[in-house]
């Protein structure tokens, strides 16, 4: 006697009763994993008792981007404008790059990750304060997997270095950006675009005329803009 519903007796009978319909076996819509990660991200509170400010994490991030800037964390302006880089070191980077701001904004060619989300707060000695340590170790591992397209990553100044480069990382900031074309094209060491390092550059033209020049070529092929 045929057990109803068994699959070894609809399977005997040549009968796909027991297979399960088209619509049962369709899974749920995907939703989109770094959507709720930067929702709690943006949310974080981890470091807020060491923070000068209420914590506002400035990310840029979508999954179909292909370049990565890692800077080292917000200054003031833009703890205020909560954009990333909206400010005179943002400009200079953006000539760096070759991009204009449409462009550097738009958040599915370009992920904006830096070492510290929130501004730290200033140095005694004048300058912001070093990005939150806890911060990349808390985000960054869970943040990065989510961005698969990612083929080439910026790293603004020398603890997105350290971060990235780990011991590839030379004795200086100089050294380790000299040394650029070890890196590239996954990793691209800059300094950081501020005034401060006006005198770096001008000490090393090497860095205007063989790194930019490369690391612009670079850009644009990944942006589709060449
Ligand atoms: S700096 Fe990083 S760890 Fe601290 S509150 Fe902001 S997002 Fe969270």
């Amino acid at each position: 006697m045929r057990k109803p519903g068994g699959l070894a007796g609809a399977a005997a009978c040549g009968e796909d009763a027991a297979m399960p319909s088209r619509k049962q076996v369709l899974p749920p819509p995907a939703v989109p994993a770094l959507d709720p990660l930067l929702a709690e991200l943006r949310a974080c509170r981890a470091c807020a008792a060491f923070l000068p400010f209420a914590p506002r994490p400035v990310v840029q991030a979508a999954a179909g981007a292909r370049l990565m800037l890692c800077g080292q964390a917000p200054g003031t302006r833009v703890h205020q404008s909560g954009i990333p880089f909206d400010d005179r070191s943002g400009d200079r980077l953006r000539a760096w790059l070759g991009v204009g701001r449409e462009t550097f904004y738009d958040a599915a060619r370009v992920a904006i990750v830096p070492m510290g989300f929130c501004y730290p707060g200033r140095h005694a000695r004048g300058g912001d304060l070093p990005p939150r340590r806890e911060c990349a170790t808390l985000w960054h591992p869970r943040l990065l997997p989510l961005l698969p397209k990612v083929e080439a990553i910026v790293l603004i100044g020398q603890y997105a270095q350290a971060w990235h480069l780990g011991h590839r990382r030379k004795k200086t900031l100089g050294e380790t950006v000299a040394a650029w074309r070890d890196y590239a094209p996954r990793y691209w060491p800059l300094p950081h675009p501020s005034w401060r390092n006006d005198a770096w550059l001008k000490r090393h033209p090497w860095f205007e005329t063989e790194v930019l020049p490369a690391l612009r070529a670079e850009v644009g092929r990944l942006l589709g803009m060449v």
